[in-house]
């Protein structure tokens, strides 16, 4: 578990409203949404950037990654959603505990890497 805001928020530490939880990732809505829906997903372990990530992380990233599929289904955006992962300050990370952004509810620019 990380120190960070997100360790704390994925251990309990600080109290927050999970749209979703399991054994090993919470999800919470953004705080400042980038688009109408804009969900993080957060390991309960703390892995600071993707590029920190271990050969034993690979079942915590792949699960990750069926969890935001079940958010997405969850909160009715599985037909249209973005998945972002910031990894480094210079790509935009301010939270240093690794996490995945779901945005949905706005159009995407077709094609585009980013936007
Ligand atoms: P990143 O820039 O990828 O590190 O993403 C950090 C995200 O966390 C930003 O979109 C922030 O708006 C969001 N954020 C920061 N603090 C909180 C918080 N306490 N609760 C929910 N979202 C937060």
């Amino acid at each position: 578990m990380s120190d960070t805001i997100f360790g704390k928020i994925a251990s309990g530490e600080i109290p927050s409203e999970f749209l979703y939880e399991d054994d090993h990732c919470v999800a919470i809505n953004d705080i400042n949404p980038q688009a109408p829906v804009h969900v993080l997903v957060i390991p309960k372990r703390g892995i600071p950037r993707l590029v920190d990530a271990q050969e034993d992380d690979r079942d915590l990233l792949g699960h990750l990654l069926l969890a935001a599929g079940k958010v997405a289904e969850q909160l009715g955006v599985q037909e249209a959603f973005r998945l972002v992962i910031n990894n480094g300050s210079g790509a935009g990370q301010t939270v240093f505990h690794l996490h995945l952004h779901i945005l949905a509810g706005r159009a995407f620019a077709e094609g585009h890497m980013a936007g």
